[in-house]
């Protein structure tokens, strides 16, 4: 099929007959213009597979390499989550949380307790990954406040780190990518580390980072919570894998010294496992990398199976307490589609499949296919690192990707990626399969290796 240019008359006046053409200068994409970059069209999707139409009417029958932003872990129109959503569509859509409880409500959180390292027994459902990190924050420093320190109010984060795009969690968000010179007044200031030092996972299935390094940063850890003891409510981290901050993994042992640190000058833990949390990293929660209970966790993304938007904090009962004995008693937030229905019940089938389809097996096969099939990257002219951790590969180029290019290429490969910076990268879903897994590694590849060398 020819391919159509579009021509600067038709790119001011998108042809409004065709989807994408509708789609021009009336929906915001993330991260983009208005006018920006024309997206593809969605015309199905099933397993793991996306049907795609580009904007000059190619068509693209496409392996899915994103899981839909982590989340898609078990495709698309899954046959156990269809019928979770529909059986409960049929008893209630949603009610609200004010002063009624429901059983979806009741069972992911029992689920959630149990699932998750021991101790984090009290469970708030928030209706999304930012609103669930505002929530942790905010239940911080009301413990802090309930243990009659009023004064820490503040956050240890980490450069490189990303935890959302409302204010809260954008003030946590690495400075220069979380764009707080864009919002001077409005992101409060808190503390930052450099990033943690780089680990590569080993032959024998253990992460070895550099141990001066880690030395070195950690003595940096301890210097600055010592020096902002009185103002700190608690240390926030991605651990061991920095997503959208830059696909960064870090030594475990920087998040166990996180730990000790925390516990010694009374700071609180809050581990945001948005990302990595339901065995992506090749753990259940990417905390067992360093054997390390965080006193807070944030889970969203994969929660429902990439169905519907709803993610969960958890915390354990001495942060409970301090909040429950302090004179405001309550915990101050309440959306108005807390714990919906649908998302819950969609969320218990998205754990009973991880259960049922074995998922350490699954990361397991997906990590060792994608350190085969992307291994011929490492050796492209514009390719400076591959990584792999779980079900997590990583291309790191020496420049900033040619994005719509890649993703063409890609496509024209039967991929479907969407990089970023100088990544481009794939979480694919568990139930790749070993064709689809070596088909991700080999188009990633040939795409970097045509639009870049
Ligand atoms: C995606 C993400 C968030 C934000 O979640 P949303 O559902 O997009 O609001 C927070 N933290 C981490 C680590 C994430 O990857």
């Amino acid at each position: 099929m020819p391919k159509l240019t579009l021509s600067p008359a038709s790119r001011t006046e998108p042809d409004r007959r065709t989807l994408i053409g509708r789609d021009k200068g009336l929906l915001w994409h993330p991260y983009a213009p208005l006018d920006g970059e024309a997206p593809y069209a969605v015309r199905g999707a099933g397993g793991t597979r996306l049907e795609l139409e580009a904007a000059d009417g190619t068509r693209f029958d496409a392996v899915d390499a994103m899981s839909s932003w982590w989340s898609a872990i078990h495709g698309y129109r899954n046959p156990a989550l269809d019928r979770a959503l529909l059986e409960q569509t049929g008893r209630f859509s949603h009610v609200m949380f004010g002063g009624l409880t429901h059983e979806p409500a009741v069972r992911l959180a029992e689920r959630l307790v149990e699932l998750t390292p021991a101790g984090l027994d009290h469970v708030f459902l928030a209706d999304s990954g930012s609103v669930a990190v505002e929530v942790a924050l905010k239940l911080a420093v009301q413990c802090q406040l309930g243990l009659g320190r009023p004064r820490r109010t503040r956050f240890l984060a980490l450069r490189g780190g990303y935890h959302g795009d409302t204010f809260a969690a954008m003030s946590v968000c690495d400075p220069i990518d979380g764009m707080h010179a864009t919002f001077p007044s409005l992101i409060a200031e808190q503390v930052f580390l450099p990033r943690p030092p780089a680990a590569r996972l080993q032959p024998d299935g253990t992460l070895a980072a550099d141990r001066s390094e880690v030395a070195a940063w950690i003595c940096i850890l301890e210097d600055t919570v010592a020096r902002h003891t009185d103002e700190l409510a608690a240390i926030i981290l991605e651990p061991v894998l920095q997503g959208a901050g830059g696909m960064h993994v870090y030594a475990p042992e920087c998040l166990a010294a996180a730990r000790r640190v925390a516990d010694e000058h009374g700071l609180l833990l809050i581990a945001d496992e948005i990302a990595t949390g339901f065995g992506r990293t090749g753990k259940m929660f990417a905390c067992e990398w360093a054997g390390v209970i965080p006193d807070i966790m944030c889970v969203g993304k994969a929660l429902t199976g990439g169905y519907l938007t709803l993610a969960a904090m958890l915390c354990t009962p001495r942060v409970a307490n301090a909040v429950t004995q302090s004179p405001l008693r309550a915990l101050l937030h309440g959306p108005t589609f807390m714990a919906n229905p649908l998302a819950c019940a969609t969320a218990c089938a998205s754990l009973d499949l991880l259960t049922e389809n074995g998922w350490q097996e699954q990361s397991a096969r997906a990590s060792a296919a994608l350190a085969s099939s992307l291994a011929p990257a490492a050796a492209l002219e514009s390719v400076r690192d591959v990584r792999i951790l779980g079900a997590v590969g990583v291309v790191e180029l020496n420049c900033a990707v040619d994005i719509p290019a890649v993703t063409r290429a890609a496509l024209d490969h039967g991929v479907w990626v969407r990089p970023f910076r100088n990544l481009v990268y794939t979480m694919p879903p568990y139930i790749s399969s070993a064709s689809d897994l070596a088909a991700i590694g080999a188009g990633i590849t040939a795409a970097v290796a045509l639009v870049h060398g």
